[in-house]
């Protein structure tokens, strides 16, 4: 299998080509499917598998291909440096496409503060946030996911080891119910599917 089985708008594929990738690895494969048809997903992955641009990709290629509002999709991550990984992650995909992409993440200085203010002026189809500071913005009325599409909780066993459980359930009050839902975990114990049957709706999984 190829990335061409997937029929990727061309701006897209040149995105793919650019970064290097040939071909889909096993979460890719399986995930990327899924997503593209809309439905809910668990997936059971691993650091080092792809499972970035697996959930990723099919989120861009639908928004390149019908457009999306503003803030129309959230990924939470754990930490501010998995937040700014999966960022730089989408601005080389979305290099061709005129997708933007920002991180918000607590832990920073004023400047780095500043600077997140500024690309939330400007605006963005999608947010890579840890859930901490998020919740501050949305509780202050600083940001509005009412448009929101695409919710995708990456990491979840780390977020939910790091007392993040809370806030994500905080976090996902703010958005619309009816949205796609993604769920990544390297683990995924009975704790983590009881979280996951409060957010997500109908999911399938899959694990690699
Ligand atoms: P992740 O599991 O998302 O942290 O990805 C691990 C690394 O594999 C990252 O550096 C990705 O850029 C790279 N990667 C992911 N999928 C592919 C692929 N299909 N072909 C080549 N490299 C990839």
């Amino acid at each position: 299998m190829n990335f061409n089985s997937f029929n990727f708008e061309s701006a897209l594929k040149e995105g793919l080509d650019a970064m290097g990738f040939e071909k889909p690895t096993p979460i890719q494969e399986l995930a990327i499917p899924v997503i593209m048809g809309g439905k809910d997903l668990i997936a059971c992955a691993q650091t080092g598998t792809g499972k970035t641009a697996a959930f990723i990709l099919p989120v861009l290629n639908k928004i390149a291909k019908s457009g999306a509002p503003n803030l129309n999709t959230l990924v939470l991550a754990p930490t501010r440096e998995l937040a700014i990984q999966i960022d730089q992650q989408i601005q080389g995909f979305a290099y061709f496409l005129g997708i933007s992409a920002i991180s918000i993440y607590g832990g920073g200085d004023g400047i780095v503060w500043e600077q997140q203010k500024k690309a939330l002026e400007e605006g963005a189809e999608i947010v890579v946030a840890t859930p901490g500071r998020l919740i501050a913005l949305l509780a202050g009325g600083k940001i509005k996911l009412d448009s929101l599409e695409h919710l995708i909780l990456d990491e979840a066993d780390r977020m939910m080891d790091m007392g993040f459980s809370e806030d994500i359930l905080k976090i996902v009050n703010y958005l619309p119910k009816n949205r796609q839902t993604i769920l990544f975990s390297a683990t995924m114990p009975s704790k983590i599917r009881q979280f996951a049957k409060q957010i997500l709706q109908d999911p399938e999984e899959i694990s690699i």
